[in-house]
């Protein structure tokens, strides 16, 4: 990659709103991105397929990607019209207090507000030294009575996302709500076009996966696997960098390429299909860095053991501050991530992918 990457496709998803179980406008870019590259369609769950075919009896390559980030949902309207909530992922309370907003109403509309937060003047000593939860806080839409907050279209049940800009840094760098998982959505979508631009046929059927619900579970990636039906999958994450101050040991550098997972508490990698995928990016030049990390988890979890099994890998692209309202990447690294799935689609042959699951 030496030609800047156009961003233009990433930013709109991160920018999208998409929380667990709401991830409507990220689906809509996805299926527009998609069309014409193979035949779409749907789980019953939201999540959304796209197949691009290859030559008959060849493998079947899924690209799982995860549309929804993390988010809130309205759990109560208080008589001052402030609103309660429920934490759809992992949150932690140091990340919230006096963010931005987004309400999605029923009818689709973005409602902005505030989480509240008490300023300094008010603290006691011991306020000032705890960590609040998500569910003790508050969100202040301007309003001051239930009714007036019912009237801007808000009920119980509506999702919440993170409202942010989409901003440059130095050195390229970008940050952003929802990199996770945006930049898996946005790497697969990018290779399917890649792959289903580039008329050389393809021994293997490609599957581009884009996923609901994963923060909370995992869910969509186990509902779509029964439609795709993988003999191999690539599950695209933008998995957190550990390239901040005081953390030795790094394996998600940023600008350091895309990272493959080894390991971590939900699946084992196929030992065999990660030294295939580093072979084939040293043979394309791409950097990559190996992780086995002692946390976290991925729709790998849903999809390694669907059916009788499916050997998995998760390629990352590094993030900084994921389930934040800024989260940042190196573009560089999305591009290599591009640049090394539609490689490894290519070299997954009948015969390559055999061996994967050669006991
Ligand atoms: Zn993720």
């Amino acid at each position: 990659m030496t030609q800047k990457h156009d961003l233009s496709l990433l930013s709109r998803l991160a920018l999208a709103a998409g929380p667990p179980g709401s991830e409507g406008p990220v689906r809509q870019i996805v299926r527009a991105a998609l069309e014409g590259v193979g035949s779409i369609t749907h789980d019953r769950l939201g999540s959304l397929l796209c197949e691009r075919p290859g030559k008959e009896n060849g493998p079947r390559i899924a690209l799982d990607a995860h549309m929804d980030e993390v988010g809130f949902m309205v759990q109560a309207i208080t008589a001052a019209g402030r609103i309660k909530f429920v934490p759809l992922g992992g949150w932690w309370g140091h990340v919230l207090l006096a963010q931005r907003v987004d309400i999605i109403t029923e009818s689709g509309q973005l409602v902005p507000g505030v989480i509240a937060s008490k300023p300094p003047h008010f603290l006691t000593e011991a306020e000032r030294k705890s960590v609040l939860t998500p569910t003790s806080m508050l969100i202040d839409l301007g309003t001051t009575t239930q009714e007036e907050t019912e009237a801007l279209g808000i009920r119980v049940g509506d999702a919440i996302a993170p409202h942010c800009e989409w901003i440059e840094l130095a050195g390229g760098i970008v940050s952003c709500k929802a990199f996770d998982d945006r930049v898996g959505v946005g790497v697969m979508v990018e290779s399917m076009q890649r792959l289903g631009a580039n008329n050389t046929a393809l021994e293997g059927t490609v599957i581009g996966v884009a996923a609901v619900q994963e923060e909370v579970g995992c869910r969509g990636a186990g509902t779509a696997s029964a439609l795709s039906k993988p003999d191999v999958a690539i599950i695209l994450e933008g998995t957190p960098a550990d390239d901040t101050p005081g953390t030795p040991d790094r394996q998600a550098v940023l600008g350091a390429g895309p990272q493959l997972r080894f390991y971590d508490p939900t699946a084992i990698s196929n030992r065999t299909l990660v030294r295939h995928v580093e072979r084939v990016a040293k043979e394309n030049q791409i950097p990559i860095q190996i992780a086995v990390r002692s946390s976290g988890g991925t729709n790998a979890k849903s999809i390694h053991v669907h059916g009788a099994g499916v050997p998995t890998i998760v390629i990352g692209v590094p993030a900084r501050y994921i389930h934040t309202h800024v989260s940042m990447i190196d573009p560089v690294d999305y591009a290599h991530a591009i640049d090394l799935v539609v490689a490894v689609v290519e070299s997954l042959d009948g015969a390559a992918v055999e061996k994967l699951f050669a006991f």
